[in-house]
């Protein structure tokens, strides 16, 4: 039997309707941001390995360093124990982090560090005898598919089975200079039950790369701040350098209570969650009182390995070269995008750093576009290029090692593609 009979025989992907499902491409290799099949046909990585991949697949200072402490102590309880990896992941991270940003809480992937934050904010209030049960969350937003992640995401197809089953939360819409005023007043008329304001700082990605302002959002948070409400900001996509600074943080004047980190956290290689925040969040669990103890950890709390990848990425991140690299895709992001803007079937294109989204002009085909964007997957692979469209959006998130060649062979490819389709439909 072929891997791909296999795998159908036994394995249930994600995101995946199973009937009538493309056949899985099974992956024998990767290296930098080319993927490499069966008959080592080469795949360029255009959208990092569903956001995840920095510095390009199994990048060697990175294997060296996972390989070396693999051998030296694979993993370990984290309660009542501690190791140096964690430790100095730690260190290196809250040193990258705006400075209220004071305690790491580990845990395994990015659904986990949102609901690692959640319960954070509303333990917060319950331990100080204050209850505050809402939560306010964008329309749109995405912050994982576990059951709190999924409650202060947007309703959705992906929600909808579960709806009823879902806490209580205030949605707004992303602030703009024109709604700003309205979204303040419906804040100020609840505050008092909002524990949190959970949001994904600049770019929500998995709404289709939207995008809005620093400025804008800003002012938001300095509203929260004065209304009381504690601000979780969900870098689990931005972070690691995607918005051309290590952190959207880095973009905005206010500071959040709290942070979710994962997907490129280890720059790709291994799962791995973080939640970090305040002092002022940490003291309020320090308490005589057992009851107040923040009861959350999972089996693999801070695995060592992915510390170490992390530690690593970190360390690979922080370089010159790296930063450059990051520099020099914003630039050419920045030409593509004066270009393609001006072609008919394109309704918006969107840059923020390294992500790069144009939205097709659908006219009122948005149903028939469902299966265009099947037929574009498809293109693009025959093509040797992984991208994965957003419903009528396609977008371009690459490893920073990804050269001005094989970024013009992705942008060269979208042109034909545009070219393509807009004939054929
Ligand atoms: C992907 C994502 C998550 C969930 O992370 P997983 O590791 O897939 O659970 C949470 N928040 C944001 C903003 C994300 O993009």
């Amino acid at each position: 039997m072929t891997l791909t009979e296999r795998d159908a025989r036994n394995i249930w992907h994600p995101y995946t309707q199973q009937m009538g499902a493309l056949h899985p491409v099974p992956i024998i290799r990767a290296e930098g941001c080319y993927l490499y099949d069966e008959h080592d046909k080469r795949i360029i990585d255009a959208v990092s390995s569903w956001w995840v991949i920095l510095h390009g697949h199994s990048h060697p200072y990175i294997v060296a360093r996972v390989t070396a402490q693999l051998k030296k102590l694979d993993q370990v309880i984290f309660a009542g124990f501690t190791h140096e990896p964690a430790i100095e992941l730690a260190e290196n991270l809250l040193a990258l982090l705006p400075d209220a940003q004071e305690k790491v809480f580990y845990s395994d992937n990015g659904s986990t560090a949102v609901e690692v934050a959640l319960k954070m904010c509303l333990q917060y209030w319950y331990n100080q005898g204050i209850p505050r049960r809402k939560v306010l969350a964008f329309r749109k937003g995405y912050h994982g598919d576990t059951f709190g992640a999924m409650s202060v995401s947007g309703r959705s197809a992906w929600t909808a089975p579960f709806d009823t089953l879902l806490f209580e939360v205030i949605f707004i819409d992303t602030p703009t200079p024109k709604n700003l005023a309205s979204v303040k007043a419906l804040i100020s008329g609840c505050a008092e039950e909002i524990a949190c304001f959970i949001y994904e700082p600049l770019v929500q990605g998995s709404a289709g790369m939207l995008m809005y302002n620093a400025e804008d959002l800003d002012q938001l948070m300095a509203h929260c701040r004065a209304e009381g409400i504690l601000m979780i900001q969900d870098e689990v996509f931005t972070g690691f350098g995607r918005t051309g600074k290590n952190f959207a943080a880095d973009h905005l004047e206010e500071q959040p209570d709290l942070m979710c980190f994962s997907k490129g956290l280890t720059g790709g290689t291994m799962p791995l969650g973080i939640t970090t925040c305040t002092s002022g969040i940490y003291e309020a669990f320090l308490s005589e009182d057992k009851m107040k103890t923040l009861f959350h950890g999972h089996s693999f709390t801070a695995n060592p390995l992915a510390c170490t990848a992390a530690l690593a990425s970190i360390e690979l991140l922080k370089k010159e070269d790296t930063q450059h690299a990051i520099e020099r895709i914003c630039k050419q992001h920045g030409t593509f995008l004066q270009k393609i803007s001006l072609h008919p079937k394109v309704r918006e294109v969107r840059q923020t750093g390294t992500i790069l989204a144009i939205e097709w002009e659908t006219g009122d085909r948005s149903s028939y576009f469902s299966q265009l964007r099947d037929q574009l997957y498809l293109y693009f692979l025959e093509h040797g290029i992984l991208m994965r469209p957003l419903g009528n959006v396609i977008y371009i998130l690459p490893p920073y090692c990804m050269s001005n060649e094989d970024l013009a062979e992705v942008y060269e490819r979208i042109e034909g593609a545009l070219d393509f389709f807009s004939s054929n439909i």
